[in-house]
């Protein structure tokens, strides 16, 4: 059964580790995330952007793939559905279709609009048991055709968001989705320190969690960051390993055009990806 991310981010700020919130697109990338967090016994969020909902058939069809992934796969570990950068449609769209975690992303509204977006939004979560994520400053690079700059955001205005009733909190610390670019300055743990000042124990979140060096995701892990997004890695190590099956001629080979074979290397790779993950943000046998 699907389950809000509010206790396992507790428990994992509590606790100075991290879990992970893998973005998925299809079956293949569902199914690898799943088993690999089974297998380690890591809570696991699930990321599905609108971009992503839309591909997939809508979020009915999400719902119910993860559903049944959960049951027929025996999956025992703690796992969330979450919309990740929901509109304010989006977002009540989930919440009816059966996610359990939202994510709102008012971070393109004047700071006065975001507040009264959110505190609704909060309350329509909270009434169905879901968990909800807002977000300050915008986190820089390219999202379904957002483009944010990566900016940091203000601790005043993380706390007056936080004071909203949301169960964890993204705030831009210099961090972009993406492929970081070489003249990249690192993350602003200034700025990480001062929105955890004002926050406390709300966890918070980081996105954009591909290509930042283990020493930082460790550092941000350790003053206060709960959940890190991953989506790029994925689609990176996927694409790569599917390019390699192709390129040695596999699917030329006997049946190796058959789509569960052509996909297979694919989706180890996510695995790969996925464990890796979990084993640097500290997450794995913290199911229990
Ligand atoms: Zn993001």
């Amino acid at each position: 059964m699907l389950v809000s991310a509010t206790e396992m981010l507790k428990k994992a700020k509590a606790g100075h580790y991290a879990v992970g919130q893998f973005n998925i697109n299809n079956l293949e990338w569902t199914k690898s995330i799943l088993l690999t967090a089974k297998e380690l016994r890591s809570p696991v969020i699930l990321g599905v952007s609108e971009g992503a909902g839309k591909y997939m058939g809508g979020y009915d069809v999400v719902v119910g793939m993860v559903n049944g992934l959960l049951k027929d796969l025996d999956i025992d570990v703690p796992v969330a559905l979450h919309l990740d950068h929901g509109s304010f449609e989006g977002c009540y769209k989930c919440i009816e279709a059966g996610f359990s975690s939202i994510m709102f992303d008012g971070s393109h509204y004047p700071i006065a609009e975001n507040v009264e977006k959110t505190t609704e939004l909060v309350k329509a979560a909270h009434s169905k048991g879901l968990s909800i994520e807002a977000e300050v400053g915008s986190i820089g690079g390219e999202e379904d055709g957002v483009i944010g700059m990566g900016e940091c955001a203000d601790p005043k205005e993380c706390k007056s968001i936080a004071d909203l009733g949301v169960d964890f909190l993204a705030a831009g610390i210099g961090n972009i989705h993406g492929k970081y670019p070489a003249n990249w300055k690192g993350l602003s743990f200034e700025t990480l320190a001062a929105v955890q000042e004002l926050t406390g124990e709300l966890p918070l979140v980081l996105h954009g969690g591909t290509g930042i060096p283990a020493d930082q995701i460790k550092k941000a892990i350790d003053l206060g960051v709960s959940k890190i997004n991953v989506n790029t890695e994925c689609q990176l190590a996927f694409a790569d390993a599917t390019r390699k099956y192709i390129e040695a001629g596999k699917d030329l080979e006997g049946k190796g055009f058959d789509p569960r074979k052509l996909l297979a290397p694919g989706a180890e790779a996510i695995k790969a990806t996925v464990k890796e993950k979990m084993e640097l943000f500290g997450s794995v046998g913290k199911a229990e």
